[in-house]
C-alpha cells in the first residue's frame, strides 16, 4: 500500500479531530492531475477547518488545506505535463475535495494556475490564498477607477495575512495606506510593509454613524461586521470598499446612506470560485506588484506538525502576516 503524510480531519460522535496520518494514495479523489505538493499555507479558513470552529469541512475524512504549490507528477489533462509547476487556490479543496496538507493531491487540471516564472513554490504559498485574495481586492478597487490621486486607502485586519499583503501591494502601487489594526505594537512591522499611517481598530468599534467624516477613497476590509459598517460610513464620495473577510463577524450593521448619498460601492471578493482568467491575472500581477523582500519579512514557516497550534493562533488574531507550511 502506497501512503503519504497528510493532516487529516476525521469526524466521530459529532466532533472533528485533526491529526498527522499516513494516507492511502488509493483513497485520493477523482481528478486528471496528480501533484507532488511542496508547500501549502495557513489561512483563516484552514484555522476554522482544523479547529472545527466552523463547519468548513463537508466530507470526512478530509485532507485539510485550501491551497498548495507543487510539481505535476501525472496528468491526463491537455494543459499539464509531468514536471510543470502549479498553484491551486480554493475550488473546495480542504472543504469538499481532499486538500493541500498532504504530500500528494489529485485535482482537476482546470483548477490549476501555472507558477509564475519569477516565483518559487515557497514564495507562491507565502502569498497563498490570503495574498491572492488581497490582489483580487486591489484589482477590484483599481477596476473601480481608484488611483493614488483619489486619496488614501484603508486596510482593516492589517497585521493579518490578507491585510499584510494588501498593505504591501497598495503601497507599491503608490497609494497612501492607512493600516487599521488592533495590534498597535505592530506599527513598525506595518510601516515596514509601506503603511503611511497606523489607525487603531477601536475607532471602528461601536455602532456606525449613518454618515461619518469622509476619510478614505477606498478600503480593503478583512473584518466585516461593525468594522466594515464604520468603514463604509467613512468612505469618501464615489469611493469603493472591497469586502474580503469576516474576522470580526459575518453581520453587516449598516444603512444604505453611504451607497445612495455618497455613491460608495461595495465590492465582494471571492477567491474560491473566482474564474480562472481572473486568477491567472491576479497571479501574474503578484509577480510585479508585491515586493519579494516585503513578502519574506511577513512570512514564517512551519511544517505539518505545527498546523494545529497555528490554526488556534490564527483564530485568536495572533498570527502576524503569513504562515507557509512545508509539506514533505
Ligand atoms: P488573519 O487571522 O491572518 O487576519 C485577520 C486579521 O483581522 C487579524 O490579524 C486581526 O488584524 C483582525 N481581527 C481578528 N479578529 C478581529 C476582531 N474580532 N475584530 C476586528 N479585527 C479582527 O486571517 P486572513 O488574513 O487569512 O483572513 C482574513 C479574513 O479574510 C478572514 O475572515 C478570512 O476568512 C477571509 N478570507 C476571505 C477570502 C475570500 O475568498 N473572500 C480568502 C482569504 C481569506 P489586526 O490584529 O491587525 O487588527
Amino acid at each position: 500500500m502506497a501512503t503519504f503524510k497528510a493532516m487529516v480531519i476525521e469526524k466521530s460522535d459529532g466532533a472533528t479531530r485533526a491529526a498527522l496520518t499516513d494516507f492511502d494514495e488509493a483513497n485520493l479523489m477523482d481528478g486528471d492531475v496528480t501533484v507532488r505538493v511542496e508547500y501549502s499555507t495557513l489561512n483563516y479558513k484552514d484555522g476554522l477547518a482544523i479547529t472545527g470552529k466552523s463547519p468548513v469541512v463537508r466530507r470526512f475524512p478530509m485532507i485539510a488545506g485550501i491551497d498548495f504549490a507543487g510539481t505535476v507528477e501525472t496528468s491526463s489533462h491537455a494543459a499539464w505535463k509531468p514536471g510543470d509547476q502549479v498553484i491551486l487556490n480554493g475550488w473546495g479543496c480542504g472543504e469538499t475535495h481532499l486538500g493541500g496538507y498532504g504530500e500528494k493531491a489529485r485535482v482537476k487540471g482546470d483548477w490549476l494556475v501555472p507558477l509564475p516564472a519569477s516565483m518559487s513554490a515557497r514564495e507562491a504559498m507565502a502569498i497563498g490564498t490570503a495574498g491572492y485574495t488581497a490582489m483580487l481586492a486591489v484589482m477590484a478597487l483599481e477596476g473601480h477607477g481608484l488611483t493614488p490621486e483619489r486619496g488614501p486607502v484603508a486596510v482593516t485586519g492589517a497585521a493579518g495575512g490578507v491585510g499584510s499583503v494588501a498593505v504591501a501591494i497598495l503601497a507599491k502601487r503608490g497609494f497612501s495606506v492607512s493600516a487599521i489594526t488592533g495590534r498597535p505594537g505592530e506599527a513598525d512591522y506595518l510601516k515596514g510593509l509601506g503603511a503611511a499611517e497606523i489607525v487603531e481598530r477601536k475607532e471602528f468599534a461601536g455602532p456606525p454613524k449613518v454618515l461619518a467624516k469622509e476619510r478614505w477613497a477606498g478600503a480593503v476590509d478583512c473584518v466585516g461586521s461593525t468594522t466594515l459598517a464604520n468603514l463604509l460610513s467613512m468612505t469618501r464620495y464615489g469611493g469603493a470598499v472591497a469586502a474580503c473577510g469576516l474576522a470580526g463577524g459575518m453581520d453587516l450593521p449598516t444603512s444604505v446612506a453611504p451607497f445612495i448619498l455618497r455613491g460608495v460601492c461595495l465590492y465582494g471578493i471571492d477567491s474560491v470560485m473566482c474564474p480562472i482568467a481572473r486568477r491567472r491575472e491576479a497571479w501574474k500581477r503578484l509577480e510585479n506588484d508585491l515586493d519579494h523582500q516585503k513578502l519574506a519579512s511577513m512570512t514564517h514557516e512551519i511544517d505539518l506538525s505545527g498546523v494545529p497550534a497555528a490554526a488556534a493562533s490564527i483564530l485568536d488574531g495572533k498570527v502576524r502576516g503569513r504562515i507557509v507550511v512545508k509539506i514533505g
